[in-house]
């Protein structure tokens, strides 16, 4: 028997999260612009945030330097040690994300025929039925059901 799917909030969270896109995206060509989408303005918005930070940051100076040259007693070190850090991991993903596009562009190069799309449509629909679905509805029901005890 397959091992149980964790059932914590957070992947249940993410269950029907991903279901949802399926089901809301069930052709290549939506999936596809979904995650361009995504991906745009994850990068739009990281981007703009690094950007207004290092605007803020002393120039030319590490964090710890700038740290040790301040009058600031050490919980603003901390501080300062943590935006650092911050912008380091920032900087780290905005490289990622740019990589990841690169990757993405090939795989949105693709058009397949209607016939394709359409198999996309119909695996969606079993993958990520509608729950309001009325069948969904009267399956889930059924498989509640305590099973009848012999005797
Ligand atoms: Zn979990």
């Amino acid at each position: 028997m397959p091992e149980e799917p964790c059932q914590c909030p957070d992947c249940q969270r993410f269950y029907r999260e991903h279901d949802r896109l399926i089901r809301e995206n069930p052709t290549l060509r939506q999936q596809q612009e979904l995650s361009w989408a995504a991906l745009q303005s994850f990068r739009t918005l990281a981007g703009r945030v690094l950007e207004d930070l290092q605007k803020t940051q002393p120039e030319g100076e590490t964090a710890l330097a700038a740290a040790a040259s301040s009058a600031s007693g050490p919980v603003e070190a901390g501080d300062q040690e943590a935006m650092a850090q911050a912008l380091a991991d920032l900087e780290n993903i905005n490289a990622h994300l740019f990589s990841i596009e690169a990757l993405m562009e090939r795989i949105f190069d693709v058009r397949v025929p209607e016939a394709v799309e359409q198999k996309f449509r119909e695996l969606a629909g079993e993958l990520a039925p509608d729950p309001l679905n009325a069948d969904r509805l009267r399956l889930n029901r059924l498989l509640h059901q305590t099973p009848d005890l012999p005797g």
